[in-house]
């Protein structure tokens, strides 16, 4: 809060009155920070792939290039490190479209569950890890009008991640519900969870619990804000819940149908 005075004052000398203003700089403050924040967010998070490129790159021009066993090993990493920047930006893009409110939904009405189980075959088929896969869906159909490609990341981007923080062996089940005149999605893993206090910063923008994991494991720590964006414009909610050192569990909810809506029926 800033307060401006000004005296009323005559030609005389005489002070008759005095102005106080209260602005209310908080938000724009908040927001200004922000700002600062994410700019220097996103050039940390580019600066580290280019200098770990930089610093093969010298070294192939080095010599590292005649060594046959050297040179495809820094090479990969470089390409690595490129195909990190190619999703970061990609990422922020998606996020900057969404900001903008220039993001259109392609809706359709879709069977949800039918949808679901496609993607979780999908993960089933390409999946290297052990990892059991647990389904529990409702018997019943649930309608639910959606952008298909955009709530395709949304299940990808929580799908990987609790793949990504199984251990071998673990379960990772996924439930349907409704609940409270929602259609509540359930992805459960028996990872190493997510501290109490950091629970609800997981869907803040570059966020991560441990960074150099994270950064491991090639994620660029906005999935789970373009997670919320996705699900937030789609008119429901997303959070999460874990047990540290047992698991984690993302919800997200969706308006949903019981029928699809169709006037040929
Ligand atoms: P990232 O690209 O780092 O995976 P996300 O936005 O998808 O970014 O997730 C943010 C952070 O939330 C992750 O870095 C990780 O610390 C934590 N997180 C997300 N999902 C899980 C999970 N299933 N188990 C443990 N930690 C998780």
């Amino acid at each position: 809060l800033r307060t401006n005075f000004s005296v009323i004052q005559k030609e005389t000398g005489f002070v008759n009155g005095l102005i106080a203003v209260l602005h209310d700089n908080t938000e724009q403050e908040k927001i200004d920070m922000e700002r600062r924040e994410f700019v220097a967010n996103v050039s940390h998070e580019l600066r580290t792939p280019l200098t770990t490129m930089r610093s093969y790159l010298e070294a192939l021009a080095e010599g590292a290039w005649r060594d046959e066993e050297l040179a495809p090993n820094f090479l990969n990493v470089t390409q690595t490190e490129t195909e990190r920047m190619i999703r970061l930006v990609n990422d922020l893009l998606k996020l900057s479209k969404m900001d903008s409110g220039e993001t259109e939904l392609n809706k359709e009405m879709v069977d949800f569950k039918v949808f679901f189980n496609r993607i979780i075959d999908r993960f089933e088929m390409s999946k290297s890890q052990n990892v059991i896969f647990e389904r529990d869906m409702p018997k019943s159909p649930y309608f639910v009008e959606i952008d298909t490609d955009k709530m395709t990341q949304v299940f990808d981007n929580i799908i990987s991640n609790a793949l990504k923080y199984s251990p071998d062996g673990g379960k990772v089940s996924f439930q349907v519900s409704e609940v409270d005149g929602l259609l509540q999605t359930k992805i459960s893993d028996q990872g190493m969870g997510i501290p109490k206090e950091n629970l609800d910063k997981i869907f803040d923008r570059f966020y991560r619990v441990d960074r150099a994991r994270s950064r491991e494991m090639g994620g660029t720590g906005l999935g789970l804000a373009i997670s919320k964006e996705v699900i937030n414009v789609h008119g429901g909610a997303i959070w999460a819940e874990s047990d540290y050192g047992k698991g984690t569990t993302i919800f997200f909810t969706l308006p949903f149908e019981t029928d699809d809506g169709g006037e040929w029926e």
